[in-house]
């Protein structure tokens, strides 16, 4: 069977990244991506807009041209597709990886189509897949979701956003513009921090003013077909409800990860072991790359400041080869 220097698993932004910076330093490598093209950002919503200005989104200093100083995601398919087509990368797409494991000093990794061996291997895989669930009776209704696309489908209906972040902020005003009857359910006491500067206070107004109805300190309880129950100061209540955005996060594949042989933190970050010099796990040639590195903090690595990993591994692979051939 042929032995691939490096297997990069997961075709996001930084798996690309990763493709490329192999490539250029004469790497035999397969990225493999179980979606199309950067996956995740496919299934971002339609309308959305990148906080980051597109030279921070940039790989490898390929101009990322936008009509917005900010990208569109459209735009941003369209600059990672053209990476990857332009520089004919070697990725197998809608090929998902199930296993990996680790005999003598070789990766044998399993998906649903093949096995491959690699000296090297680069886990890439975001945190997209996994929603942080409500765990509440009715979760798994029709009307409930966990990803948001586009502000039609909640045209003329009341809307619940659950979430105090830029994803639950985003979709609860562009469905407000588009004549949802939005309400937004927050956990604690206030609109999240960390939500975009120049929308906080398009939410914050828009609460005043009474168009969005927010309830704070609030959970949901229960959810039924045409009602919510909510949990919040004044104890029960229930209101009427058409559907549910549940925008409350996500989390990396953290079974995944144990099942590979790397050691995650035993507080509630669920940190991976990794050596920040060389991006190396507790493995030996098993590295970590992107979003996955923040474990639970998922707001900790984005591309901006994880496409550097690729010249990290990169080089740290190159640098082990080296001494092994030297020895
Ligand atoms: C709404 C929104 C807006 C954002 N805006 C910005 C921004 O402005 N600037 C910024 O820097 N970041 C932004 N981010 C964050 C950024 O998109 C992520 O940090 C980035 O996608 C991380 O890239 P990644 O390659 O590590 O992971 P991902 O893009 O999640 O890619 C992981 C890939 O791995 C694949 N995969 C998973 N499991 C397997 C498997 N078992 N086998 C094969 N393939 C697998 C997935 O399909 C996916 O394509 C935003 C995120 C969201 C949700």
């Amino acid at each position: 069977m042929k032995m691939y220097d490096l297997i990069i698993i997961g075709g996001g932004p930084i798996g690309i990244a990763c493709g490329l910076e192999a490539q250029k330093k004469g790497l035999d490598y397969l990225i493999i991506e179980k979606g199309p093209i950067v996956n995740s950002l496919f299934h971002y919503p339609s309308n959305m807009q990148f906080f980051s200005s597109s030279e921070k989104l940039e790989i490898d200093e390929i101009p990322f041209i936008s009509k917005e100083a900010k990208p569109k995601r459209d735009e941003a398919l369209e600059y990672y597709r053209r990476i990857v087509t332009s520089n004919k990368l070697a990725i197998h797409l809608f090929e998902k990886v199930a296993r990996v494991e680790k005999q003598a000093e070789i990766f044998i990794i399993e998906t649903d189509k093949n096995t491959y061996n690699a000296l090297n291997t680069v886990v890439a895989t975001g945190f997209y897949d996994l929603p942080n669930k409500l765990n509440v009776p009715g979760e798994e209704l029709p009307k409930v979701s966990h990803y948001y696309d586009n502000p039609h489908f909640y045209a003329s209906q009341k809307l619940a956003v659950v979430g105090a972040s830029n994803s639950a902020v985003d979709a609860a005003l562009e469905c407000w513009r588009k004549g949802s009857e939005v309400s937004l359910i927050i956990r604690g006491p206030e609109v999240g921090h960390r939500v975009k500067y120049w929308v906080r206070p398009d939410i914050i107004n828009r609460i005043d003013e009474g168009s969005i109805t927010a309830y704070y300190d609030t959970t949901v309880k229960k959810i039924r077909n045409e009602e919510l129950v909510l949990n919040g100061p004044k104890g029960e209540i229930t209101i009427e409800n058409d559907f549910v955005l549940a925008l409350t996060g996500y989390r990396p594949n953290f079974d995944f990860l144990e099942a590979m042989g790397i050691k995650l933190s035993n507080d509630d970050k669920r940190l991976p072991q990794y050596n920040p010099d060389t991006m190396e796990s507790n493995v030996n040639g098993l590295y970590l790359a992107g979003v996955i590195c923040g474990g639970m903090e998922t707001h900790k690595w984005f591309i901006e400041n994880s496409r550097i990993h690729a010249k990290i591994i990169v080089q740290a692979i190159l640098q082990r080869q080296s001494i092994q051939s030297d020895t």
